[in-house]
C-alpha cells in the first residue's frame, strides 16, 4: 500500500501503526534520507540540500533508492511507501518496479488536513525534534509542492479506484481507527 499526504498530517505516526497492524514493512523515503544525511552517506550528501530546502530530492536519486529498497527480503510479505510516490514521473516509476517483480497495489491511503492546521503542528514539532526542515518558511514550501504536485499524484490513483481518504484531525487513536476501518474495504485487517 501506499500512504501519502501533506507533512504534518501524521504520517509517520501512522505509518508505524497501521503497518504493525498489516504485519507489512513500513518503507519512509523522508526516514531513510534523513538517516542517510545523519551518518553522511553518499546519498545523504547528495540529498542534504533538498530537506533543509524542503524540496524533493531529484526523481532520478528518490526513484533508485526506492526500488533497491523494495528488493530486500523484508518486503516479501507486503509494504507500504510512505511519501513515495510524490510526483507523477514517480508514479510511472513504481508502476515499472511493480510490473518487474509482478506485484500490485492493493490501497493508496491519504491522510488530508486543512493547511494552517498542518503549519501551526509542524511549528509545534520544530520546537520538539529541531528537523531543519520545520521553519515556517521551509514548511510552506513544502505545502505547496504536496498541493502541487502530489494532488496529481493522488488523482491517479482516484482514477484507478484504490484511493481511499482519511481526515487526520483529531487525537491519534481516533485518526487510527478511521484509517483501520477505511482499509477494511481494501484488504483483509483484523
Ligand atoms: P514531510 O511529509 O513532513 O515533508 P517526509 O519525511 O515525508 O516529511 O519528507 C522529508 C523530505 O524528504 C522531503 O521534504 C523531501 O526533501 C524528501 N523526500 C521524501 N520523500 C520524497 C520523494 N518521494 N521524492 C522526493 N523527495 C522526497
Amino acid at each position: 500500500m501506499l500512504l501519502l499526504g501533506p507533512p504534518g498530517s501524521g504520517k509517520g505516526t501512522q505509518a508505524e501503526r497501521i503497518s504493525e497492524h498489516l504485519g507489512i514493512v513500513a518503507i519512509s523515503t523522508g526516514a531513510i534520507f534523513r538517516a542517510n544525511v545523519k551518518r553522511q552517506t553518499p546519498l545523504g550528501l547528495a540529498a542534504q540540500k533538498y530537506l533543509d530546502a524542503g524540496d524533493f530530492v531529484p526523481d532520478s536519486v528518490t526513484n533508485k533508492m526506492v526500488r533497491d529498497r523494495i528488493s530486500e527480503a523484508d518486503v516479501g510479505s507486503g509494504f507500504m511507501l510512505d511519501g513515495y510516490p510524490r510526483t507523477v514521473a514517480q508514479v510511472d516509476y513504481l508502476d515499472l518496479i511493480l510490473a518487474e517483480c509482478d506485484r500490485k497495489l492493493d490501497v493508496v491511503l491519504e491522510l488530508t488536513a486543512d493547511d494552517e492546521e498542518l503549519v501551526a503542528r509542524l511549528l509545534g514539532r520544530a520546537k520538539e525534534t529541531g528537523r531543519s526542515d520545520d521553519h515556517e518558511a521551509v514548511i510552506r514550501h513544502r505545502l505547496d509542492l504536496y498541493n502541487e504536485q502530489t494532488e496529481a499524484v493522488v488523482a491517479r490513483y482516484a482514477q484507478r479506484g484504490i484511493l481511499t481518504q482519511v481526515h487526520g484531525s483529531g487525537g491519534i487513536d481516533e485518526v487510527t481507527e478511521r484509517v483501520l476501518y477505511s482499509l477494511g474495504r481494501f484488504v483483509g485487517v483484523a
